[in-house]
């Protein structure tokens, strides 16, 4: 089963507002992880930098508070950063920076050593972008400001086609290839695994017939409604029986039967489009009522009705629907039990009607 729907995923290429919603997700889920990034680059170069001024005699100066201050910044700035599409560019603000630090600090080196840190900072700084919920744009753009700055041909003692500088290219190429290519591949599997468990939640949470919200769905939103507050006016909730329908499977078949459930959700979804409203099962509904009075409780309850009744259509049905106030300290099932025993109330005054529960 999982695997069916794995294969019709994985045919599809996602749309653009998917991937987008994709990205901001994941950019939301991984902040801290960013921010962790972050310091932890701000650490490791700090401490190089130490151990260059101190060690190495290089002398600490005012430029190591100044990219103490920059790269601070900009990871206090991704602390407050929500949108996604804002830290792409961010990143790039980062990468600039840090790999500009690290190539001062470098620079002070004898230089013999120098082309093998700076590829070594390089493979750092890229690894740390591959893991970052990135765009594909700010990660190419992070690989070119990473070798641009941390470019170990750039004052090397050899010549490219020198033992050194061989192998220097050839770790260079492999690097690239490498980051891009895990890149690339974990982007592709998380969007896969985010568009299943987007799927597969909206499959457990609406109705397959009616496309309208199932009673999963109800028992979770109407509760956490139930629970909030405090409240702005009262809530009611109303439940709903079609009027004879066993007579219209009967009559015109169970197709037909199913039809009338479709167009009846689509009456509910199109008068209670502001409340919460669902299919329990079979040909029941329920709607929560939030913040509203006794009196449109029952302008909305008499509105359904009518309109369902005087849909025009081969196959007319009515309703029933039985009302209870939820009072503060009610669980939902005690006020469904309520809005159960008044919609009994209104199949037995004649149907085609609502019912408040006394
Ligand atoms: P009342 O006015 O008292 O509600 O009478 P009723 O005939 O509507 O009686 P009841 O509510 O007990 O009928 C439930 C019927 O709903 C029985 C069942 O065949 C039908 N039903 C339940 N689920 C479905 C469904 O998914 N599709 C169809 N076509 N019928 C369904
Ligand atoms: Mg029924
Ligand atoms: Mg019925």
């Amino acid at each position: 089963m999982y695997k069916t729907i794995e294969d019709e995923v994985l045919k599809k290429t996602a749309p653009a507002e998917l991937k987008a919603e994709f990205i901001q997700h994941e950019f939301e889920r991984l902040h801290r992880f960013c921010l962790l990034i972050y310091v932890a680059s701000i650490t490791v170069w700090m401490m190089f930098d130490l151990i260059v001024s101190f060690i190495g005699g290089q002398s600490f100066t005012w430029l190591s508070f100044l990219f103490l201050g920059v790269l601070s910044t900009v990871a206090t700035v991704l602390l407050f950063t929500r949108k996604a599409r804002h830290f792409h560019v961010l990143n790039l603000m980062f990468v600039f920076t840090i790999t500009l630090g690290l190539r001062l600090v470098i620079d002070g080196l004898p230089a013999d050593f120098q082309p093998a840190w700076l590829v070594l900072a390089a493979s750092s700084t890229l690894y740390g972008a591959s893991v970052l919920p990135l765009s594909r744009w700010s990660f190419y753009g992070a690989q070119i400001i990473t070798w641009l700055m941390l470019n170990p041909f750039y004052k090397a003692p050899f010549a490219l086609l020198e033992l050194r500088g061989v192998m220097t290219m050839a770790y260079t190429v492999f690097l690239c290839a490498l980051t891009v290519y895990s890149f690339l591949t974990l982007r592709k599997a998380k969007l896969y695994n985010y568009i299943m468990s987007k799927l597969l939640l909206e499959q457990a949470y609406i109705d397959t017939l009616t496309e309208i919200p199932n009673r999963r769905s109800f028992m979770t939103q109407a509760g956490k409604q139930l629970q909030s507050a405090p409240r702005e006016h009262d809530h009611y909730l109303a439940m709903i029986d079609i009027d004879n329908f066993k007579k219209v499977n009967d009559v015109y078949g169970h197709d037909i039967g199913d039809e009338v459930l479709k167009r009846i959700a689509a009456d509910i979804k199109g008068v209670m489009a502001d409340f919460e409203y669902a299919r329990l099962g079979g040909e029941e509904f329920a709607i929560y009522l939030a913040g509203v009075r006794r009196d449109d409780v029952a302008a909305l309850a008499g509105e359904l009705c009518r309109v369902v009744r005087e849909r025009v259509t081969q196959h007319p049905v009515t309703i029933s629907i039985g009302l209870a106030q939820v009072a503060d300290d009610d669980t939902l099932n005690q006020a469904l039990v309520r809005a159960d025993e008044a919609l009994y109330a209104s199949k037995h005054t004649g149907k085609d009607r609502f019912t408040f529960y006394q």
